[in-house]
């Protein structure tokens, strides 16, 4: 497999049993993923997106398929990698900011933490947590207990404490779903520059509608698959072109938009042409209209 792929996920099935009903929260998913990327993933409610979160996070085990996050192979952990790979592989951000922070503990001593429980000695923890809170702008706040910050400020702060262990992929679901806007820009400026300092990968699921500004890669999912991704090409700090583009996936299945469908009135069949560098996709109706369609076939 090609060593750029960080995180590759294959055809990924998850399906839920609740008393005698099953629910396949993911159906089929790919993605794959580079090491050092920052990309959101966006998707109504019920498309899978937390499903995903708690697999990448080593909390929860797929039904099927295949996902490999560095050197780790998810369906198949021990439970001594399962312990390895939630301490030092992954960080986790909570939408709820209670859940990412001790209320009883400073902002420092938030960060230091998991350093503590992981075994780090005690001055890299302290200069470690100075130079993370540092980064995502809170030097001047590292004193101050959880009630003393807003909840942007303390959203940044559980970003610091979910880097504490220098984790390769850091996860975090709905950061900015509690805060306004403004706060939202610095929790995301937070996300990139510790992106860009650490390399670390930074996976984000959001509603936040400007979102596609403010990351690199735009993943859809829907009915518990990737469908479309927006990506932008950057040169330097401009952007300069922004697609979306859908999924082709390794069976060759592909998935319309929903608007492209309906707008074209597309049901049921679709007539395909090759032409030299493109598909052509005709709603059946319209293609047959035009000739185009050979009924005999
Ligand atoms: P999203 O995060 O995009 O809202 P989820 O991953 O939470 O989507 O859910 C995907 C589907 O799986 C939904 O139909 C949801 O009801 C179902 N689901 C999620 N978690 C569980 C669970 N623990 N038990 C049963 N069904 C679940």
């Amino acid at each position: 497999m090609n060593q750029s792929v960080f995180i590759a996920c294959e055809n990924v099935v998850k399906i839920y049993r609740v008393a005698d009903l099953e629910v396949v929260a993911l159906q089929g998913l790919d993605l794959r993923v580079r090491a050092g990327e920052m990309l959101a993933l966006v998707g109504p409610s019920g498309s899978g997106k937390s499903t995903l979160m708690n697999i990448l996070g080593g909390l929860d085990v797929p039904t099927a398929g295949r996902v490999r996050v560095g050197e780790y192979n998810l369906l198949d952990m021990t439970r001594r990698d399962q312990v390895r790979y939630r301490r030092h592989m992954v960080g986790f951000v909570w939408q709820q900011t209670a859940r990412n922070l001790l209320p009883y503990l400073t902002a420092l001593e938030n960060v230091e933490l998991p350093m503590a429980l992981a075994g780090f000695p005690i001055r890299e923890r302290s200069e470690r947590a100075a130079h993370l809170l540092d980064r995502v702008g809170l030097a001047d706040r590292m004193k101050h207990r959880p009630d003393r910050l807003s909840g942007g400020e303390q959203q940044r702060v559980a970003i610091a404490v979910g880097m504490a262990n220098r984790p390769a992929l850091l996860l975090a679901d709905e950061p900015t779903g509690e805060v306004d806007s403004h706060s939202a820009e610095q929790i995301f400026q937070a996300l990139r520059a510790l992106n860009e300092e650490f390399g670390v990968t930074v996976i984000i699921v959001t509603h936040d509608m400007a979102v596609s500004t403010r990351v690199d890669r735009v993943v859809g999912l829907r009915d518990g698959r990737t469908s479309t991704e927006i990506l932008r090409r950057r040169d330097g700090d401009r952007a300069i072109s922004e697609e979306e583009y859908a999924i082709l996936d390794r069976a060759g299945r592909l998935q319309l938009p929903e608007a492209y469908i309906d707008t074209l009135a597309m049901e049921d069949r679709v007539l395909l042409r090759l032409d030299e560098d493109h598909v052509q996709v005709w709603p059946e109706h319209t293609a047959r209209e035009d000739g185009d369609y050979d009924e005999t076939n």
